[in-house]
Parts: structure tokens; C-alpha cells; sequence
């Protein structure tokens, strides 16, 4: 329920609203200050309930209408917020009309090999270094990362290029440890209804890029953010990384009706995963084009210096000079429509 105040109205007059919502055990959010008050009220009601308070709070002067969010997810709703909510992750801004790229290996493997690339990357444009240290893996035999000693790889690439980084979080108990290195908490596609694990970077004050499930739909991950939020947590990037299919050319199929679907759903900026969906790097850059194409605030490509013998995803992982190349092209696409990469000139 969305309650908007007369322009200007009085504070006792917003108070006995909230008093009334109080006393029926609701605890209102305010969505909008200053002269305009808008207040939301995100628990589920019962029908009775909602036309009781229709009725009664409708009839005070001060409340020139009640809405609906019309919508299972609410403080994602872009009835909540008009605005795209823009994230500020170092020089960049996600969410801004900007398209930021971050971009690295799947895993941190080496410092001598992150801290090279991470040299690379940021004179070709990169706003955020991307790298995994706790790695979710299929198989248990498979290199599942340095853990810690990963992170603190990160944390010195980060200093020498002074571009944040986004690592992945894959437990509830180690949300600290990586909060303490990580600019950006990413949650991965297996956990993105880890309920427990969301809650817990809702209680951070680090941004979060939600990952979409492999199966779940649109609905879902909106549910899922809608956790972090719950929290108080503001700053949640979507990510589209790709959905299952029948389909095997790809690994997975790219979503791209997810980019205008959540712009139209959710003020929360949105940003495209092309290496995970393709799986092959030679479909990275179409993917990453059609991404920008479709309006996606960001962009994540995994590179890496030797893709023949990374130690995981190596086929999907463009060299630092394909990086370049598609960094020009996604340019010249991201200038075409009014936008730009944030590259300095
Ligand atoms: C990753 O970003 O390296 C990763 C594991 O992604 P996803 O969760 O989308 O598979
Ligand atoms: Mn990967």
C-alpha cells in the first residue's frame, strides 16, 4: 500500500496516519520526504484489512490517495521509487545512464597473474576488477579458489589500479571476512534464493549484485532482492547471467527480454552477465552489444591472460586484447545512443 499526503501537509497530520498503521501491528516506510510525504506499507494484508484502512485513512484530508504496489516485490518496485537507484562504486556510477564494465578472471588463481591483469584492465576502461576467491563449483575436485589469500590479492590490485572490486560470497558465515576486502558483494546464481545468505548482505552496507537463479524467473529474483532490501540495504545491482534451456550450443540462454523487464519492473539498475550466459568467448561481444543495446546499466566479462589454461571457465574468457576490441566497439554503441562507458577521453 502507497499512501501519498496533500502537498505540504502537516507532521501531526503524517503521524496519525502512521498511528493508525501502527495500531494494526503495520510498520509504514517512508518512500518520499520533504513536502510531498509519500509512505509505503510493504507487509501482506489481508483484503479485509486493506479496505478497512482504505477506508479509514483515506477519509483524512491529509491523504490525497492510496495506491497499490501491484506487485509482489515492493520496495524493488519502481512504484516505490521512480528513479533508477544509481551505485557509486568507485570513480563510476551504476544505475546513472553511464555503462559500467568490471571485468577479470572467474578466479583470482595467482597475485603475480591478477595483479597483472588487473594492470591491464584499467587503461582499457574497466570501472570495477572482478575475480572469484570462493568459487561455487559443479564438481568438489574442481579448483574452488584461494579463499582469504584471494581476496587479499584483490584488495592490493585495488590499490595499485584504484578501481573497487567485486568478489562472490558463498556463505552466510563469511559475509564479514569478504565484506571486510570487497566493494561490491556478488551473490552467484546457486544462491540466489539463499535466504539466509541474502539476509545477510542486507545487514551490510557493501552493494550487492544479485545474480538471477539458472531457473528462476523474473518474478523471483525481484522476491530475492526484495530480501536484501528488507534489510535496509539499498544498493543491489540485478544481474541477468542466463536461464536454462534445451538449448546446448550456449551454456546458458541469455535473457535479453530481462533487461527491458526489469527497467520497466524495478528502479534497480540492471546489469548483464554475457560471459556466463554464452560460455564461449567468440559470442561474448555480440552478447555484451545486444546487452548495451537493451539497456543494461553494466556489464560483467570475465578475461583472462591465458584462457587456454585458466584454472575455471577458460572458455568463456576473452584475452585482454579481445577485451579491448569489444571495450571500442560497446564505445562507439553506448555513444550512438546518448550513453557512454565513463572512459576518460
Ligand atoms: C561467476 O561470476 O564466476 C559465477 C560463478 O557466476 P554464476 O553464479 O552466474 O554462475
Ligand atoms: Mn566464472
Amino acid at each position: 500500500m502507497v499512501i501519498g499526503m496533500c502537498e505540504g501537509c502537516q507532521k501531526s497530520e503524517v503521524a496519525r496516519v502512521i498511528s493508525a498503521l501502527r495500531q494494526r501491528g503495520l510498520e509504514p516506510r517512508i518512500i518520499s520526504a520533504g513536502s510531498n510525504v509519500v509512505l509505503g506499507v510493504v507487509e501482506e494484508m489481508s483484503q479485509g484489512l486493506a479496505q478497512e484502512l482504505s477506508q479509514e485513512i483515506g477519509a483524512l484530508p491529509a491523504v490525497e490517495e492510496i495506491n497499490h504496489f501491484g506487485s509482489s516485490w515492493k520496495l524493488a518496485s519502481r512504484n516505490f521509487r521512480a528513479e533508477t537507484t544509481a551505485i557509486k562504486l568507485g570513480r563510476r556510477t551504476v544505475g546513472d545512464g553511464e555503462v559500467v564494465v568490471m571485468a577479470g578472471p572467474c578466479a583470482v588463481e595467482s597475485r603475480e597473474a591478477y595483479l597483472d591483469l588487473a594492470r591491464k584492465l584499467a587503461p582499457l576502461g574497466a570501472g570495477v576488477l572482478r575475480g572469484g576467491a570462493f568459487k561455487p563449483r559443479t564438481s568438489p575436485y574442481s579448483f574452488r579458489g584461494l579463499g582469504e589469500e584471494g581476496l587479499r590479492i584483490m584488495a592490493e590490485a585495488r590499490e595499485i589500479t584504484g578501481l573497487p572490486i567485486i568478489t562472490e560470497v558463498l556463505r552466510a558465515s563469511d559475509v564479514e571476512l569478504v565484506a571486510r576486502y570487497a566493494d561490491v558483494l556478488q551473490i552467484g546464481t546457486r544462491n540466489m534464493q539463499n535466504f539466509a545468505l541474502l539476509e545477510a548482505v542486507g545487514d551490510t552496507d557493501k552493494p550487492v549484485m544479485l545474480k538471477r537463479g539458472m531457473m528462476a524467473t523474473i518474478k523471483e529474483l525481484l522476491l530475492s532482492a526484495e530480501y536484501i532490501l528488507a534489510r535496509g540495504n539499498w544498493q543491489v545491482i540485478l544481474c541477468e547471467r542466463g536461464v536454462r534451456t534445451f538449448e546446448p550450443e550456449t551454456r546458458n540462454t541469455l535473457d535479453i527480454s530481462a533487461v527491458p523487464l526489469l527497467k520497466q519492473h524495478t528502479h534497480l539498475p540492471v546489469l548483464v552477465d554475457p560471459s556466463h550466459a554464452a560460455g564461449k568467448r567468440e559470442l561474448v561481444p555480440a552478447l555484451a552489444r545486444a546487452a548495451v543495446a537493451a539497456g543494461a546499466d553494466a556489464l560483467m566479462i570475465e578475461v583472462h591472460a591465458d584462457p587456454e589454461n585458466a584454472l575455471s571457465d577458460g572458455r568463456q574468457s576473452l584475452t585482454p586484447a579481445a577485451f579491448a576490441e569489444v571495450m571500442a566497439e560497446l564505445s562507439a554503441l553506448a555513444g550512438a545512443m546518448g550513453r557512454s562507458l565513463g572512459m576518460a577521453a
